[in-house]
């Protein structure tokens, strides 16, 4: 289901069913801490990331919208 127009920022577990049930991955950065995806719904971009990498185990998982890529 797609809840791109209302979401803006998901963490971990959430982020992670979020990615499996509805993004499409297009892009990795930075040797896979970083990947970009896509809604296929909205046009919405989306990016994983992890912004507390300095903690043991990496730390969570944040995933956060981007602007719309209007096709
Ligand atoms: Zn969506």
């Amino acid at each position: 289901m797609c809840l791109c127009n209302d979401l803006t920022e998901l963490w971990d577990d959430e982020a992670k069913k979020y990615i499996e049930g509805h993004l499409r991955s297009i892009e990795v950065k930075s040797d896979g801490w970083e990947v970009v995806y896509d809604c296929p719904n909205t046009g919405f971009r989306w990016i994983e990331d992890y912004p507390r990498s300095e903690e043991q185990g990496g730390g969570p998982m944040r995933l956060r919208r981007l602007n719309k890529v209007v096709k």
